[in-house]
């Protein structure tokens, strides 16, 4: 088959006019003008979008997929301290079935936002099913926080991370680990986790300098965060420096991905360049815990390798991804349009380690491919920043499989929302009582 639009976007986002992919199964075969492939390959079906880009699918590299039935159960009033206690209630009252529902139906909102790629949080095996399922790719990160090391392996074999994580993950995913916080594991246990993930070869993310109470805490070991950490964090003592030095001290930080850094301290932005894979960023979601503003300028200027992400339903108003993209042009006028559009696709595959797989029209690559509606314009870029949006997203084909079709779901859908709309249910009740 071969997939055209007005333009394609091919790697180092450059622009194509008439540009096409010819799919083979599911990876791309070739990518060239819609006039060349149609020639070179006149048996294939063309399935031609007018007034559309063609792009990679994008990559939303942090999201919690299990806690999408959460959106507006608790609401976000922009104290982070007090919505993540009552987050964590509604997630304590929910069992393996809701988190497989809830991230059923995150997966397909991923879909149906044109996103075929996540940096996802797992509390078990349940999210990279319902991605697998539906034909979302990923890498996975078993969450683990509040235990000492000596309760790792249990714990890891309790929520049913695999063994040999290599070969267990279904094809278009893939398994890590997650530490989740510097207040909600200790400094044994975040050694513990790097260790391991290393020594099994899986990717490693933390979420690290989100808030004011986590820098204050690290700072001093005072303020909202304390009791948390003291109860969680086992052997945690304030370092007396800014979360990213904190983890480099415990080495961790090399190879890591990084989420949130909205509070780095001089001299951070230019460690996490030199140490870490990547930083994944989520303004929107830091907004509206009201956690502050990513340096987007010194992440920048310290070349720090950066993804996006919509962080979870819960902390967010969806997980429409463009928007994210334009929460964070709002924040740093520098950001080229390119830039960002880099950023959710080849450098977000990029930085979950799937770069020669993902995020990418080049041959070989997984044929994830969307096509987006931006009218008739000479500058397809601009206009697919400020129009991207779910209702103009009229294809989306993920390993080579058409997911949604004419904006439209090619799978139903009822199912999927009606189970997830019971989690939401019992997660308020959850938060009411
Ligand atoms: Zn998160």
């Amino acid at each position: 088959m071969i997939i055209s639009g007005d333009w394609a976007i091919l790697p180092g986002v450059k622009t194509l006019e008439h540009g096409a992919v010819h799919m083979n199964g599911s990876r791309i075969a070739e990518v060239g003008t819609k006039d060349a492939l149609v020639a070179k390959y006149p048996e294939a079906i063309l399935r031609h979008h007018p007034h559309c880009v063609i792009m990679p699918g994008l990559v939303n590299a942090h999201t919690h997929l299990a806690l999408t039935a959460l959106h507006g159960v608790v609401p976000l009033t922009g104290e982070f301290d007090s919505w993540i206690d009552h987050i964590t209630r509604a997630v304590l009252a929910l069992d393996g079935n809701d988190f497989a529902a809830s991230a059923a139906s995150g997966a397909t909102d991923c879909l149906l936002n044109g996103v075929t790629l996540v940096g996802d949080i797992v509390y078990g095996a349940e999210s990279p099913a319902a991605a697998g399922d539906i034909g979302l790719g990923g890498v996975f990160f078993w969450e683990v926080l509040g235990i000492t090391p000596a309760e790792l392996p249990d714990t890891l074999a309790r929520i049913e991370f695999p063994a040999t994580p290599a070969d267990q993950c279904p094809s278009r995913t893939r398994c890590g680990l997650s530490p989740h916080a510097p207040y909600s594991s200790g400094p044994d246990l975040l050694r513990a986790m790097k260790r391991t993930a290393t020594d099994l070869g899986v990717d490693f993310v933390i979420h690290a300098a989100e808030s004011p109470a986590e820098m204050q805490l690290l700072a001093s070991g005072d303020g909202p965060f304390a009791a948390k950490a003291k109860r969680l964090a086992h052997g945690f003592q304030a370092p007396g420096a800014g979360a990213i030095r904190y983890l480099d001290s415990l080495g961790v930080l090399d190879d890591a991905v990084v989420v949130h850094c909205v509070h780095l301290l001089p001299g951070e932005a230019h460690l996490l360049a030199d140490k870490a894979r990547g930083v994944v960023l989520c303004p929107r979601s830091n907004a509206l815990l009201g956690n502050g503003r990513a340096p987007v300028r010194a992440l920048l200027d310290a070349e720090v390798k950066l993804a996006l992400g919509t962080d979870s339903a819960a902390s967010n108003d969806d997980l429409n991804l463009f928007a994210e993209a334009r929460a964070l042009q709002a924040l740093e006028p520098r950001l080229t349009t390119a830039r960002l559009i880099r950023m959710m696709t080849e450098d977000g595959a990029d930085v979950l380690g799937l770069g020669e797989h993902f995020g990418r029209l080049a041959p070989g690559y997984n044929a994830d491919i969307i096509a987006v509606e931006v009218g008739d314009t000479g500058h397809p870029l601009e206009a697919l920043l400020a129009l991207g949006d779910p209702a103009r997203i009229r294809m989306v084909v993920s390993g080579g499989v058409a997911r949604a079709l004419g904006g439209m779901p090619t799978f139903s859908t009822i199912p999927i929302r009606n189970a997830a709309a019971q989690v939401t249910s019992k997660a308020a009740r959850a938060v009411r009582d």
